[in-house]
């Protein structure tokens, strides 16, 4: 049995350690094939300079894609911003269905409102059902507002877990009514990445855990597209010796970093933490 699974990096930045083993993962696991995926929607803040130094840094971490930007492949482009179009007839479809709805409200406006959002267990805030619209035209082209997709409020979602077994978030608690096209007239995250490892036919998705929540929303955008969902293995989080966990802004170990403190792939990839910290103070003195 083959799995085709997906690396699908964020170009806002360089890579560091936690990217490194999730993607290390994602390769381990993917038999017969891997597709590498530029999730460069936001044009604005992702540069072609970090795009250049994922790719390079993934090459040399040993990582091999057989599908990719650098590699071709029949199911080229695999860049995000280039898919513009499969995201809008995804959009559409939602429209007519009646999934979706376009949603006026800024965040300024709803941290106002008499119905201010609460926070979920995430920390993030649920979107207040009251702001639904009764009823609005449906437009040939989403451009302008925001489009929320409407959660099943009250239903659980669960599902299996390659690592973690059993999972369950509960619509309208755990998360509320998300947005899957934005403002400036891109698809949103949820959206386009479903309809990436959709198109795609990736078997296997391989992420890290701060992303469960997210995958219980989109498994609300596969049933809702009459897709069916591949398998979800979510990745432990690389975290410090205090248990912080290690994010690119507030200056993660850079894969560059390690490198050219003479750090080889091996100890990236399975090697402890603390030595890897240890080097770039080394290298930095
Ligand atoms: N581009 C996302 C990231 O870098 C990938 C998330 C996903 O696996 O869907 O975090």
């Amino acid at each position: 049995m083959t799995t085709r699974g997906r690396l699908a990096p964020t170009p806002t930045g360089l890579l560091h350690v936690g990217h490194a083993r999730t993607f290390a993962t994602a390769a381990r696991r993917a038999a017969g094939s891997l597709v590498l995926r530029l999730e460069d929607l936001d044009l604005a803040r992702c540069q072609p300079e970090f795009a250049a130094a994922a790719l390079e840094d993934l090459h040399w971490l040993g990582l091999d894609w057989q599908e990719g930007p650098d590699c071709g492949g029949p199911h080229a482009p695999y860049r995000q911003s280039e898919r513009d179009s499969l995201y809008r007839e995804a959009w559409q479809r939602l429209a007519a269905s009646r999934a979706i709805y376009p949603s006026p409200h800024s965040r300024r406006d709803l941290a106002t409102a008499a119905t201010a959002p609460h926070p979920g267990p995430d920390g993030e805030p649920i979107f207040p059902p009251q702001l639904r619209p009764e009823d609005w035209p449906l437009p040939a082209d989403p451009g302008g507002l925001p489009w929320r997709f409407r959660v099943p409020d009250g239903r659980e979602v669960c599902f299996e877990d390659v690592r973690l077994g059993p999972v369950t978030r509960t619509a309208g608690v755990d998360f509320g009514d998300f947005v899957v096209w934005r403002r400036e007239n891109l698809a949103a995250y949820e959206l386009a990445v479903v309809v990436d490892d959709h198109l795609m036919g990736i078997d296997e998705v391989v992420r890290g855990e701060d992303l469960l929540t997210s995958t219980a929303r989109q498994l609300l955008l596969y049933e809702a597209l009459d897709w069916p969902p591949p398998r979800f293995f979510h990745a432990p989080l690389v975290v410090d010796a205090a248990g912080q966990r290690l994010a690119k802004r507030t200056g993660g170990l850079a894969i560059r970093e390690l490198r050219q403190a003479g750090v080889v792939p091996a100890a990236i990839l399975d090697g402890p933490l603390t030595e890897l910290t240890e080097h770039v103070r080394q290298a930095n003195r």
